[in-house]
Formats: C-alpha cells, structure tokens, sequence
C-alpha cells in the first residue's frame, strides 16, 4: 500500500548499514533525470528477490494460500495497463498491515492485511495498488533516480528486505541517522506514485468485476491500522502519508464509476480462516472460533468450521478436529480445502488408508488442485512409498513446470530409492526453479559424477550442467 517506499527505505537504509556505507557517500535523493532501469535489469532483481523470498522464514509457504494470492493476483492483472509483466505474489508471515511491491513485478502481502481485509475486493483493491506501481515502474524509477551505482546495490534490497523485518531497530536506526533529510523529500516524489498506482488500482479493480467502493472503505481501515500501529512502527511509517487529497481523489472517482455488491469467493473466507487459525495459541483461535459460531458472529459458517478444524488440528485434538470435518462434509459444498484438512486429520490420527482413499477421491474431482497433490505426495512420502510420489509428480507436472517443490519431492523419492543421479538431477531443477544458479550447477555436477545413471540418464545431466554453466556466466556478467 502507500508503504511500500517506506519498505524501499527500510531496505535502502539495512542495505547501507549492512555494506557500512557512510553518510558522506550517500546518493543524492530526489533527482528525477537517472533512466529508468532496462526490463532486463528488472527482471535480474526481481528473480534474486523471490530467491530470498524461496527460502525465507518469514514468507508463507503454505500452498492453499500462496495459490489463492496468485489466482487473485492474476485475475487482477489480466484486467491490467501490461499483460506482458512478470508478476509474483507471496505472502509474508507479518500481522502488520502491509504490502509492497518490488521492481520486476515482485509483491508481498503481510498476513495482516489479509486478515484485515472486511472483503474480497478490499484486498484485491491493495492488489490492483501495488500492481499499478509496478506496470508504472515507480520502484524501478525511484531506485534509478538514486543512482545506485550497479545491480549489487539494488538487488542487495532483497536481503535487507528481509533483514529490515527480523530487525526492525536496525533499519529505523540506521535511517534516522544517515537519511532522514532524504526520505522528506522522497515524500513528496511518492505522493505523485501514489495517486497513479491508486488510479491504475482503480481501473483493474472495475474491469476485473470487484466492488470499486472497496478501494476508499480500505484506506479507512489502513488509517485505523496505522493509528493502533503508532507504538512500534518507525516514526516514518507513522507520517507517511494517506493524505485527505488521497482519500478523497479515490472517492470522488469511484462516485463517478457504477458499482455493484460483489460476494467474496469461498476461498477468500477459507484463508482467511486458515491465517485466524494460526494467530496465538491453538487454545485461544479455538476459543475464538467456539464462541463466534455460538453467538453466530460470522459471514460465512463453513468458514467459521474450518478455522475450528485448523486451529483443533494444530493442537492436536483430532477427535474434536475430525468432529469439525464431519460438520464440513455434511453441511458445506465439496470443496478441495477442506477435503485436504480431512485427508490431514486422516495423517494426524496415523490412518494412512483413509488418508489415501480421501486423497484420491479428492484428486478426482479437483486434478490441478496443488494442495491435494502436495498433500497426497507428502503422505506417500511419510509412508516410505516413493514409486507413488515419482507416478503423482509425473503425472502433475506438466502443469506447474515451474514450481520447484515438485523436484524437492522428487530428489526425496529418488534419494530414498537410493538413486543418486535422478536425486541430484532433481534438486538441481529444483534450485533452477528458485533462481539459484549456483547450487543448480552444483547438484547437477554431483548428478554428473553419480555412478548409477543409463548412457541416456548420463547424457541428459551432462547436457543440462553445461546449460547451467553458461547461465551462471551470464548472470555473473549481468551484475557487472
Ligand atoms: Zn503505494
């Protein structure tokens, strides 16, 4: 939202702390001439970004809500100013209010906006904020006008971006002392930012079908968050501004645009139910699900079911858990969520039959579904059967060529056939997937060097380490 500069900031500010740059050699803020930086370059940031972001604590790897973000994300963009932009979304396990976007068309949402959210299109409004900033290439153009002398500088944002969370003291500290002067007048250069990607925000969110009137009801709950925030966030954070003239731009055009009452999607209600799940004790998400659905205070019941089932499963009590499922099966739509919970409770309750039956059925109905099939691998695994990991995997693949857990699946179903080739083959494509070149080539030459692979094997791996190699040698280039 209108944070994200301020992230850049933290990050700018972490990043000098972290290469001990002093005052003195600080770039000049505010200088509009630079050029803006070639897609290529953006690309190269965005892709050393989501390497942090595949192995950071901090990020999200659930699969239910990663994908839920990324299909709302891309029905956002389709409805966007540039089809052709990358875009990643990924969440990040914070119960702040917050998102931002990063050059490349990288963008994070704090697990507190999500839960903050009154509505679907409220979060999607956020969304279609920061896809705007992107397809304005206003980080690419804020980072080029610094004159950040060459790629390391800027990509070393996407560790600072990290660093800045787990140490928030670092990244306050080292901006009040060294660059206070600066971030006054970047404010003013973000206001212009702000207004546009609101604008573009606004557009998206009308042809992609949401409620327009979500945008404005936002920044009344972002106002209200950042007031209850005031005690820990940087003094930066706090005066950031969501100006009236903001608030009021936004709803003077959406007065102008025709609306309409949009439902929220089921999954919006189920992951959102999931995040409350995870917030506190298992003992207090239960007793707050308890008593909502005793006093019926909720929109959506199932939902309210769910979240009881997550939370009774993270504690452990899987008779109460399962009662929960029972409750799902019978009164919600079959929905591949909740069988995915119940196929769980299945693994929990160490019933590995049931478990496999649900899965398969589930599977059937729902073939793409990445939750049942991460699932459905990861039980196979835990029951020691990787012939079935390796045909599941196979079988799903083609459909996300890019995700690199279903190689880490595999480089386990092979590491426990004991077959070293296709193990190591396999985590390289899996760090390919993740953008990290070096351990790519690495595993692929150990993949080489294996004993134990068929001429054809042998020279599929040779083949690929020599592609592998030529990549890195153009990526170092690249950062020259
Ligand atoms: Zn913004």
């Amino acid at each position: 939202m209108h944070y994200k500069s301020s992230i850049i900031f933290l990050a700018l500010a972490s990043a000098l702390t972290l290469t001990t740059v002093s005052a003195n050699e600080l770039p000049e803020l505010g200088d509009n001439s630079a050029t803006v930086l070639s897609s290529q370059q953006e690309q190269a940031i965005a892709e050393q970004i989501l390497r942090d972001v595949a192995i950071s604590d901090e990020v999200l790897q659930d699969i239910e809500i990663k994908d839920y973000l990324q299909a709302l994300g891309a029905r956002l963009v389709a409805n966007g100013p540039d089809r052709l932009q990358k875009f990643n979304f990924f969440v990040v396990q914070d119960n702040t209010i917050n998102a931002f976007a990063m050059p490349g068309g990288v963008i994070g949402v704090h697990t507190g906006l999500i839960l903050a959210a009154n509505s679907e299109s409220e979060l999607a409004s956020v969304l279609g904020h920061e896809i705007g900033h992107v397809t304005q290439h206003h980080l690419a153009r804020m980072l080029a006008s610094q004159k950040y002398d060459t790629f390391k500088n800027i990509a070393g944002i996407a560790l600072a971006l990290l660093v800045s969370r787990a140490n928030p003291q670092l990244a306050s500290g080292a901006l009040t002392t060294s660059m206070a002067a600066g971030v006054q007048k970047q404010l003013d250069f973000t206001r212009e930012h702000e207004r546009e990607a609101d604008r573009v925000g606004l557009q998206i969110l009308e042809s992609g079908g949401f409620d327009v009137r979500a945008m404005p009801a936002f920044f009344n709950t972002l106002q209200r968050g950042t007031r209850f925030a005031e005690g820990n966030a940087p003094g930066f954070l706090r005066t950031h501004p969501l100006t009236t003239e903001r608030i009021a731009d936004v709803t003077n055009r959406v007065e102008q645009m025709s609306y309409k009452r949009v439902a929220d999607s089921v999954e919006f209600q189920y992951v959102k139910a999931k995040l409350r799940a995870s917030i506190g004790t298992s003992q207090s998400a239960i007793d707050i699900f308890e008593q909502n659905i005793r006093e019926r205070s909720y929109t959506n019941e199932a939902a309210e079911h769910y979240g009881l089932a997550v939370a009774l499963l993270r504690k452990n009590d899987l008779v109460k858990a399962e009662k929960e499922a029972a409750w799902l099966k019978k009164n919600a739509p079959l929905h591949p969520m909740i069988e995915n919970l119940a196929a769980h409770i299945d693994v929990a309750k160490n019933n590995p039959q049931q478990a496999e039956k649900k899965y398969a059925a589930a599977l059937n109905v729902f073939p793409d579904n990445r939750g049942l099939i991460y699932g459905y691998a990861e039980h196979f695994l835990a029951i020691k059967q990787p012939d079935n990991v390796i045909k599941l995997v196979q079988n799903k693949q083609d459909l996300y060529s890019d995700d690199p857990y279903f190689y880490d699946l595999l480089a386990k179903a092979y590491s426990i056939k004991n077959k070293e080739l296709l193990s190591h083959q396999a985590l390289g494509e899996a760090y390919y997937r993740k953008y990290d070149l070096p351990h790519a080539v690495e595993q692929m030459d150990l993949a080489v060097k294996a004993k134990d692979g068929d001429f054809y094997q042998n020279s599929i791996v040779e083949a690929r380490l020599k592609q592998l190699q030529s990549m890195l040698i153009d990526e170092k280039k690249a950062k020259l």
